[in-house]
């Protein structure tokens, strides 16, 4: 479950804007969110590296935004991308082990939601994009790795121990390539932007663009395929089966509604995978059930997800 510190909503507070906090990778961003989805105000900073500095700069964050509402905030929802499970935080590009970030926040004085990103992500995607109205859907990332928010009958499917949706761990070629998890043959070795990249670099090495003296970087393939280079589109719609593949297995296993594609290879080629992901789908699920959909929510799933894990948190969704 998502980590919570002990401050009720009240109906009054539900029509406030929520503070949300967006911690990635790479960056910091944080935006001051209307219950309609609207953005308030929006700051965006370089994630700083320690622990400590990253609690300090997500504090500063919330008063920075909280006085931008003047003070009349509903509460603060952060979205990480690590498993967080009993309010502990594990995330390998934080170098966080069972990090207690609610305990390191200290009292806010408003309601905290803490949630993993995909499945904030997931709950943003329900209430404010493509995933309104479904009470089963799966946000599937592709990007440098494949990860999936799973929603149950409305709500987030946490697991055990917090790590359903780490889907891109799963085998789907014995003895692959070795994965950063540490087994061979995972989905995102085949399906995932890098896995794209590789084979990419791997085409322009075996000569198959003569006139290019350089490798082409994914972007430039993506281009190249829309415009009708036979070679890179053959290497999207390669990489756009193997995502169809594991869509399959995941239709198989959860019959969702929808499965909602974000990420960065997803939204670069949409338009160049979405028919191959569909036939791929269609041909090899028990079923021929879920839609295949592109994001409507782009750069701001994140933010809107950690707003959403504030806002629906009454209902019992988050
Ligand atoms: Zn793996």
């Amino acid at each position: 479950m998502p980590q919570r510190t002990e401050h009720p909503i009240s109906r009054t507070q539900e029509l406030r804007p929520t503070v949300a906090i967006d911690l990635g990778g790479t960056h910091l961003r944080g935006a001051l969110v209307s219950p309609g989805g609207e953005m308030l105000a929006h700051s965006r900073a370089t994630r700083p590296r320690g622990a400590a500095e990253i609690v300090g700069a997500i504090r500063s964050l919330v008063q920075q935004l909280s006085d931008e509402g003047r003070g009349a905030i509903a509460g603060v929802g952060i979205s990480v991308p690590g498993v967080v499970s009993g309010g502990r935080i594990t995330a390998n590009n934080l170098d966080w082990h069972d990090f207690a970030l609610a305990e390191a926040l200290g009292d806010l004085g408003i309601p905290l939601v803490v949630a993993n990103d995909m499945k904030a992500a997931a709950l943003g995607e329900r209430r404010f994009g493509r995933g309104r109205g479904l009470d089963n859907l799966i946000l599937l990332t592709v990007s440098t790795g494949i990860g999936a928010g799973i929603i149950i009958g409305g709500r987030i499917y946490d697991g055990a121990h917090g790590i359903a949706g780490e889907v891109g761990h799963t085998v789907v070629v014995v003895n692959g390539l070795l994965c950063s998890c540490g087994r061979r043959g995972c989905w995102e070795m085949l399906a995932s932007g890098t896995a794209h990249n590789r084979r990419i670099i791997e085409a322009f090495e075996s000569g198959t663009w003569p006139n290019l003296t350089a490798c082409p970087t994914p972007q430039q393939v993506t281009e190249r395929a829309t415009s009708g280079d036979r070679a890179a589109l053959a290497l999207v719609r390669r990489t756009a089966r193997y995502i169809g593949i594991g869509c399959a297995n995941l239709v198989n296993l959860y019959d969702p509604q929808a499965i909602v594609f974000t990420g960065g290879f997803a939204r670069a080629n949409w338009e160049l995978i979405a028919d191959e992901v569909r036939r791929e789908v269609h041909e090899q699920a028990l079923i021929p059930g879920g839609d295949m959909l592109l994001t409507e929510l782009g750069d701001d799933a994140g933010l809107l997800g950690a707003a959403t894990l504030v806002l629906e948190r009454e209902r019992g969704a988050a």
